[in-house]
């Protein structure tokens, strides 16, 4: 492709990408399409000579489109949204233009100075404890292994990077409603499945602490060295919330890293008001949230922060020959804060949104999903054949389809029918969880573009459906 003609095709894909969410509506939330319908529309061999453009873009619309499930449409409840805006877009475009692999300062000074700048940005704007430092990851599971990786660094005081694995038997600590992320990191750190402690939770869902001192007491007793807990902000079935203050203090007194995943609704931090979502974070060693989820910055942007920096370049630091600079040590070079070298230029994304809204705007935005969810839950409450299973938190809802005749599993098939039926006609995506055996439809209200009308659609398609089972 010419710079000429990279210039008619990109105006071409930039025009593609405004009809797109101009006309998002239109699509299915959730892909029609079967297993292997994609598939068996790709050529087997790839091409040995040079295809058109044009072709590119008839086969993108015809064969990836219908296989594409579109997370910006208003109606997508499902999981947690991965949200995106036109400025995280534009800024997404610039940083593919520039290329840029920033690993080091001085591979890219300008994103790593951005980068440092945007965590103190975000610090300011949801009032983190002054003292941390942060860094963006690709993803929350990625800044938990990184947090496991640093627990057990500071825990064997280094031992374990240096020799591996000798008598040590670490424990990690979390409740049985944490993300699966935490298991998967601490498999990965080679602590092992067996070694998570899953703690009791209350009605509420959220962690019971004296279970947790429990548990550490127990454990130190027979040998285990605790070495990290985690707790969340937003529990990914529910939006349940651990007592920040009360594990945080535990934790200080056992001396055991404290990590909290607050990776969906930590962006609920920047909303003052909701003080008691901060209470205790200053007890914690390291934090996550993603932006990605709810604060309009498309995907990937995790925002990772610690207390003691130190500690984290500890457990990652190596440098050969070949990545030596002149400016080390007077600079962030981010590959010593995770797990990659190489880094994409995340922070212009955070930056453009940032600007573009204003910190008000983005304010704005999660106050209203917020109030969007108490009205849905006023909806569900008021209704005779619905209820919420758990009570609702900011703007996710766990509820279901009741009455006095069914049985559970009966219930439970009625559910599951009422949340096929909606994702098969496209009109909006949700998914489910199950608390104590019952079948829970969640209904996440985050969606960048979320208006009162979408939400009183979704309400009458779930009424609507519930009338014809
Ligand atoms: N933690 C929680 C509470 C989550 O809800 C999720 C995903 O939804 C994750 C971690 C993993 O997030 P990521 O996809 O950024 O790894």
């Amino acid at each position: 492709m010419t710079p000429e003609e990279f210039r008619k095709n990109a105006h071409a894909a930039v025009d593609w990408v405004a009809d797109y969410l101009e006309s998002i509506e239109q699509y299915p939330v959730k892909s029609q399409v079967s297993p292997k319908d994609v598939i068996n529309q790709l050529p087997t061999n790839p091409p040995s000579q040079a295809e058109p453009f044009e072709l590119l873009m008839k086969d993108f619309n015809e064969i990836i489109l219908p296989g594409i499930t579109h997370w910006q449409h208003p109606h997508f409840h499902a999981y947690f949204p991965a949200n995106s805006s036109f400025p995280s877009i534009i800024a997404e475009i610039l940083t593919a233009g520039l290329g840029a692999q920033c690993m080091v300062w001085e591979t890219s000074p300008a994103a790593a100075e951005l980068e440092e700048r945007m965590m103190d940005w975000l610090k300011e704007m949801m009032s983190l404890p002054t003292n941390w430092s942060g860094c963006i990851q690709d993803t929350a599971s990625t800044a938990t292994l990184t947090a496991i990786l640093s627990a057990r660094e500071h825990v064997s005081k280094r031992a374990i990077n240096q020799k591996g694995f000798q008598t040590e038997k670490l424990r990690v600590y979390c409740s049985s409603e944490a993300h699966s992320s935490v298991v998967k990191a601490v498999r990965i750190a080679g602590i092992g499945d067996e070694n998570v402690v899953k703690i009791a939770v209350d009605d509420r869902l959220a962690i019971i602490p004296e279970q947790l001192a429990g548990a550490i007491s127990a454990d130190k007793a027979a040998g285990f060295i605790p070495c990290c807990v985690i707790s969340s902000l937003g529990t990914t079935s529910t939006l349940a919330f651990d007592d920040t203050q009360a594990i945080g203090t535990i934790c200080q007194k056992e001396k055991v890293w404290y990590h909290v995943d607050a990776a969906y609704a930590g962006s609920a931090m920047l909303l003052p008001e909701l003080t008691w979502l901060r209470e205790g974070l200053e007890l914690a060693d390291s934090f996550v949230f993603n932006p990605h989820k709810w604060m309009m910055v498309g995907f990937d942007c995790s925002a990772y922060f610690v207390k003691d920096k130190e500690s984290l370049i500890r457990t990652f630091e190596i440098l050969p020959e070949y990545l030596k600079t002149k400016t080390h040590g007077t600079v962030n070079d981010y590959r010593d804060w995770g797990i990659q070298l190489g880094r994409r230029f995340r922070a212009l994304k955070l930056w453009f949104v940032i600007r573009s809204y204003g910190v008000d705007g983005l304010k704005d935005i999660i106050r209203q999903h917020n109030a969007f969810g108490d009205w849905f839950a006023e909806k569900v409450n008021a209704h005779p054949n619905f209820e919420l299973i758990v009570p609702h938190q900011m703007n996710v809802l766990v509820m279901r389809y009741v009455n006095n005749e069914d049985s559970l599993e009966t219930l439970n098939q009625k559910n599951e029918t009422i949340l096929q039926q909606i994702n098969q006609s496209g009109k909006a995506y949700l998914t489910h969880t199950k608390v104590k055996g019952i079948y829970g439809i969640r209904v996440v209200l985050g969606q960048t573009n979320l208006t009162m009308e979408h939400l009183e659609e979704l309400w009458g398609m779930i009424i609507d459906i519930e009338e014809l089972i």
